[in-house]
């Protein structure tokens, strides 16, 4: 058994004083049915608690880490400008090289703004779309995550096209009658929304790979329907690249695929782990924000230099070398592997994969939406989390959560891994 005392004490303490003793649900490991660990230190492929206990991280940090942890190029850039200050609230050089390394990665980008998460950009990127096209309404999709703003936090009603209803208490039902709610991988199910609304919609936001309901894969041809359908009724399409955004490869998914939205969110990997998300896009629209334009939009610590150091650095570092090929080679191994082993222990289970984005679904089903995603038996993967944990591998602690391989995760990495996953399930069985 894992010694896990001084993180029960630390748990115990900040429930007192943190709800539910986190800053963000999800760490709180209780769809796993266990209490977390406090983490001390990461370094490369590998995280430290505060009892000492080494565990491989799948988890990087949600997706900014894809260098790895304590990623030297980004700790000197980070220390280098906390040497100069923290922040002036007045314009920097850094920011000027981040928004250069994203306009030029990403061809659809003209101009970007920088924000501190990815709910920012979502809400702000939704907000410059309602204001650009005088329409109040957004077309998202089941099992899409955009952050925790009003406008995302909605689900469908019991039929397509009645209003969404809040998932959350204290979304106005104003904002869930503005979200209409439309399913990922089914083109019909947009064109009855646009049928209806069409002229009422402001924009469609749609994750160009599903990477927050585990990670499910777009059809190319539904992600070029949108894109005609948006066009055909003068709506934006928003790519919210937050989690894709150079992790299949160096720009966006979109790249990759070839489609131009007319704006793109990102966050995560653009800031190297530091508080970081931006939202961009064709300049006649970006032009559209305050001061240049009439749609306010503002951040005392938007554009913070040692976040645009760590930012910069990150990007710098992912273009100089074949991080994706080899990105793609480790975890291409690894997946193999593993789907070798789950089958040796009767579990044929659907493993989804895209480069360095991993999620192993307890369900026998094919998964491509969110129908199949719920399939899952989430009870008999938080006993395998429980196992694997105590192996010394940490996978995100939760079913629906995607993994990730960075570029300081290796063949070792790999191999320690398959035979954890091993064990675990012996156990589990
Ligand atoms: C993580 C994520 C967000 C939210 O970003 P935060 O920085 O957590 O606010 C939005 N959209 C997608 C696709 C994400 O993966």
């Amino acid at each position: 058994m894992l010694n896990c005392n001084k993180s029960e004490e630390l748990f115990a303490m900040a429930k007192d004083l943190i709800p539910g003793g986190v800053n963000s649900p999800v760490r709180a490991f209780k769809s796993v049915g266990r209490n977390p660990l406090f983490i001390k230190k990461g370094s490369g492929s590998r995280i430290y608690d505060v009892d000492g206990n080494e565990f491989i991280d799948y988890v990087c940090s949600w997706g900014p880490l894809i260098l790895g942890h304590s990623h030297p190029a980004v700790i000197q850039a980070v220390c280098a400008a906390a040497e100069q200050g923290t922040s002036y609230g007045a314009p920097c050089e850094k920011e000027i090289e981040l928004a250069r390394l994203i306009c030029e990665a990403i061809p659809s980008i003209d101009k970007v703004r920088m924000v501190n998460s990815g709910t920012e950009a979502t809400m702000s990127a939704v907000r410059l779309a309602r204001g650009y096209t005088g329409r109040d309404k957004i077309v998202k999709f089941e099992g899409c995550y955009h952050g925790h703003a009003d406008s995302f936090l909605i689900q469908a009603g019991s039929g397509l096209l009645t209003a969404g209803i809040p998932t959350s208490p204290g979304v106005p039902a104003e904002s869930a009658r503005n979200t209409l709610v439309a399913k990922y991988n089914d083109l019909d199910s947009v064109h009855k929304i646009f049928e209806q609304s069409g002229d009422k919609i402001a924009a469609v936001i749609i994750e160009p790979v599903a990477g927050n309901m585990g990670i499910v894969l777009p059809d190319v041809e539904f992600l070029k329907g949108i894109r005609e359908i948006t066009e055909k009724y003068d709506s934006l399409l928003i790519f919210d690249e937050v989690i894709t955004g150079f992790r299949t490869c160096y720009g966006g998914f979109q790249n990759y695929i070839g489609i131009k939205p007319d704006l793109t969110t990102l966050g995560k990997i653009i800031g190297g782990g530091l508080p970081v998300g931006a939202y961009g896009g064709r300049k006649d629209i970006m032009d559209r924000i305050a001061p240049e334009g009439d749609v306010y939009q503002a951040g005392t610590l938007s554009g913070n230099p040692l976040a645009m150091a760590a930012g910069v650095a990150a990007l710098q570092t992912l273009k100089g070398a074949d991080w994706y090929d080899q990105l793609e080679k480790t975890a291409s191994l690894l997946i193999n592997q593993l789907k070798t082993v789950f089958k040796s222990h009767n579990r044929n289970y659907a493993i989804n994969r895209l480069g360095s984005m991993f999620c192993i679904f307890f369900t026998e089903q094919e998964v491509k939406d969110y129908a199949a995603v719920k399939s899952c038996n989430t009870e008999e993967y938080a006993r395998y989390y429980r196992a694997v944990l105590e192996q010394g591998i940490y996978f995100p602690p939760a079913q629906f959560e995607v993994s990730f391989v960075s570029c300081a995760h290796n063949l070792q990495d790999v191999e320690k891994t398959v035979d954890a996953v091993d064990k675990a399930l012996d156990k589990i069985s």
